[in-house]
């Protein structure tokens, strides 16, 4: 493939939030695409709206982007670094005479659209100023009246073969003469991003399906400008489990949220793949590097996708099974010291320590907090109880078999799972109680809570030692409740 025909793919960004994960996800297709091509994929920042954008949100939105393994090959791209740019080529589809100056006032065009909505006419622009004469033209020129640069739309139909949807068609009628240069020279969103993705030589152009209306403008500026337009994909929006499209207004996260909240990396990757394309498997889990090799922007789907966040966990689970005890205690250790239950020092001398927690609780973990959510009490040696299982459990009978079981454990000479299961199971038959009436105490007792992985392998690790000086403490505790 020679250099000219490489595939060029980028995503635009505007920093007026953190990456939400509809641009994660369509970030996610480009960077696919380029990586499956052998192309490029690049970043624009799109930060001309200064109202709306704020520099201090690009570098999470890099950030982002980084933490999810989606890199950029070139150097990124700012529009505020091109309004120069956008301004000479605005002037060439004027000298052009593909576009034309409209001296309209703020206020002219509202009353137009004002009375076109009681006609209920459209309220595209009625053309006024493509009937000036030239000598009219000049005079106001010379009166130094401000003028915007509104493109000339023909008669006809405008169409183009989507790369999802195949042909799509629109009645010129419908495409207003829009302005592509406002009167203070700036250049409007459709001429910035025409322009930026002919000059980055962007072959493939893979965006959301709620800018098939831009592309049908754009397809004008690329005319007006003799360039060749790109290819284009509208890939199918992100909904709600509400078929709301989701949205940071109505509380749905980024990207950045999903990684505190203990989501990896490879998983929201793996997800946000498969929504809106599909590999046509039945397989749902893959790494980057095999969504690199079999993608095909063939397999898109043509309707939204639903964003659960169950699935999510489910796929996160997933991956969090691929990991090593020790790449997950990497993840998890500085989740225990932010949480306050232990130090950085106390954890680097007890490695193996952490390394055994996890191993005893992956199986139950659906995202990489909850080994701290659900193992606390392996670090954290103050916790209160349940207050239901307390209630339950912790009863002076409890408290009696409870002591005489620290006793027994506090003789033992070597404190492993199996010596710890038989101690309980004789006291069980000693007394001619059942082994459950012992069991939900003593968990409760080591633990704080009702549930968890394997009580004996859970004991063993927190060592004789310990259990001992939790079950007396819980004993106390039991007699000081008042009855
Ligand atoms: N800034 C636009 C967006 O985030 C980019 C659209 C495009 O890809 O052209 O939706």
């Amino acid at each position: 493939m020679s250099d000219s025909q490489m595939v060029r793919v980028r995503i635009a960004p505007s920093p007026s939030g953190y990456l939400h994960v509809g641009t994660a996800r369509t970030a996610i297709a480009n960077y696919l695409f380029a990586r499956h091509n052998k192309g490029r994929f690049l970043i624009r920042i799109e930060d001309t709206d200064a109202a709306r954008s704020d520099p201090a949100l690009v570098q999470p939105i890099l950030d982002s982007l980084n933490w999810l393994g989606v890199a950029w090959d070139e150097d990124i791209v700012y529009q505020s670094a091109r309004l120069g740019v956008y301004r000479e080529y605005a002037e060439a589809i004027l000298r052009r005479g593909a576009g034309y100056r409209c001296f309209c006032s703020l206020d002219l065009l509202e009353k137009d659209r004002r009375e076109a909505r009681e006609q209920k006419r459209p309220l595209h622009y009625n053309r006024r100023c493509l009937k000036l004469t030239p000598e009219e033209i000049d005079r106001k020129l010379a009166r130094g009246e401000e003028y915007a640069v509104r493109i000339r739309i023909p008669e006809g139909v405008t169409t183009f073969a989507d790369m999802v949807s195949g042909e799509l068609k629109r009645s010129n009628d419908e495409i207003e003469d829009f302005v592509i240069a406002r009167s203070d020279g700036s250049a409007t969103y459709n001429l910035a991003v025409v322009v930026d993705d002919h000059d980055m030589g962007i072959t493939h152009v893979i965006r959301g399906n709620d800018h098939i209306t831009n592309t049908f403008k754009q397809l004008h500026i690329y005319r007006a400008l003799d360039f060749t337009a790109p290819a284009f994909a509208h890939i199918p929006l992100l909904l709600r489990p509400d078929k709301r499209k989701v949205s940071k207004r109505l509380g749905d996260k980024d990207v950045g949220e999903y990684r505190q909240e203990g989501i990896l990396p490879e998983a929201l990757f793996n997800f946000l793949s498969l929504l809106g394309w599909s590999p046509k498997t039945n397989r749902e889990i893959y790494t980057p590097h095999e969504l690199v090799e079999i993608f095909t922007p063939d397999n898109f789907n043509v309707s939204n996708a639903i964003f659960d966040e169950e699935k999510l966990e489910a796929v996160n689970r997933e991956h969090i099974a691929k990991k090593t005890d020790h790449e997950l205690a990497v993840m998890v250790a500085p989740l225990l010291v932010e949480a306050g239950f232990t130090t950085k020092y106390w954890l680097e001398t007890r490695w193996e320590y952490l390394r055994s927690v996890i191993r005893l609780l992956r199986q139950r973990v659906r995202r990489i907090t909850d080994f701290v959510n659900l193992g606390s009490y392996f670090f954290d040696f103050d916790y209160s109880y349940d207050p239901a299982a307390d209630e339950k459990n912790f009863t002076p009978e409890a408290a009696e078999l409870l002591s005489d079981l620290a006793d027994r454990f506090a003789g033992l000479a070597a404190f492993t799972a199996p010596a710890a299961e038989s101690v309980l199971n004789e006291l069980a038959e000693e007394r001619g109680l059942k082994r459950a009436k012992l069991i939900h105490p003593v968990r409760l007792a080591v633990s704080g809570v009702p549930g968890g992985p394997g009580l004996f392998e859970m004991m063993e690790l927190l060592t004789g030692p310990v259990i001992v000086e939790r079950l007396i403490k819980a004993v106390e505790y039991i007699k000081k409740k008042p009855s």
